[in-house]
């Protein structure tokens, strides 16, 4: 048998029976992704970037993904046909200089299958920065093999961003396959999640935060969780979450400091969190809000608790 997962804390993709619990503000599509779809599988919140889901597929699945609605019936890569609207979108919106390689996670794909997508990509926005967004490292290191980085060389300019929560997912071949990455020239960033019982704690923060910069990984969001259905368990409170950020930021240097964000449910877009941006507090009738400004200037709401 091969192991499946070399992550230690590979528990995160096993389910458990408190995704049953009910949370009334809960959310199929968080983000509100479906405001800002411009093909069943293009996201353009932000005029000079935009999201391409390019798979469903994953290595496993986190219990706490804010997709895990859409990646249940989507699990097929991008079609030919789909892929020929995008482009053409691309080729209308001369804004748009970088795109999101995310799904799902790219990287359950062929290199060969991703060559001729980056291919296409860059024909119809000649320059465009790809990043990829992947949790292959985590949960399946050993997909980051030469050809792979070979591949990504070849398409600089190429980041890479992992979604990595927590020190022990840097151990072994995850740390060691990152650091050839970014050896060979393939800047990496991390996006971590700030998980209840997980990580929700300064000094493990803080481990994993230099463990990237003794990497040269580039440590870029701690996200607040999205409100996705059967995830509640895993929320840490917002003022929780800002305490630690605090704690955080005495314990490492600046730039082993991610920024603190939440994307406002809903599809408010992401803004940084600090004690400033929340404006107020109020009961709803799902329960106690903390009101957060939002880049349109209007208040948003997301669980106090
Ligand atoms: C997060 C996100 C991006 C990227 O935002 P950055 O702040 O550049 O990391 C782009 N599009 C969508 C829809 C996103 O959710
Ligand atoms: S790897 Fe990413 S897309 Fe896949 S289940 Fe985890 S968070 Fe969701």
């Amino acid at each position: 048998m091969t192991r499946m997962f070399d992550s230690p804390d590979a528990h995160k993709f096993t389910p458990d029976s408190l995704e049953a619990g009910s949370d009334p503000f809960a959310l199929a599509d968080p983000l509100g992704e479906s405001r800002y779809r411009v093909t069943p599988r293009l996201i353009h919140q932000y005029s000079n970037r935009a999201l391409l889901k390019t798979t469903g597929r994953c290595f496993g699945y986190c219990r706490f993904c804010f997709r895990r609605a859409w990646i249940a019936t989507n699990q097929d890569f991008i079609d030919e046909a789909e892929l020929a609207s995008v482009l053409a979108y691309l080729r209308e919106h001369p804004g748009i200089r970088e795109i999101l390689i995310s799904g799902g996670d790219p990287l359950t794909e062929t290199n060969d299958r991703l060559d001729i997508l980056f291919a296409a990509l860059r024909e119809a926005r000649p320059g465009i920065v790809l990043r990829v967004c992947t949790r292959a490292p985590a949960a399946n290191p050993a997909r980051l093999t030469d050809d792979s980085i070979a591949l990504f060389r070849r398409w600089r300019p190429l980041r890479v961003a992992a979604h990595i929560n927590h020190p022990k997912e840097l151990g072994g071949l995850a740390g060691e396959r990152l650091a050839a990455c970014v050896d060979a020239g393939i800047p990496v960033h991390i996006q971590t999640v700030l998980l209840r019982g997980i990580n929700d704690d300064a000094a493990i923060l803080a481990e994993l935060f230099q463990k990237c910069l003794n990497l040269g990984l580039t440590p870029y969001y701690l996200f607040q969780l999205d409100l996705a259905p059967g995830a509640a368990h895993f929320r840490v409170p917002l003022k929780q979450g800002l305490a630690i950020y605090a704690e955080l930021k005495s314990l490492v240097s600046g730039l082993a400091l991610p920024k603190y964000a939440v994307d406002l449910p809903g599809g408010g877009g992401k803004i940084t969190l600090h004690e400033g941006a929340i404006a107020g507090e109020e009961y709803r009738p799902e329960g106690r809000v903390c009101l957060l400004k939002g880049p349109d200037g209007k208040l948003w709401p997301y669980p106090a608790d």
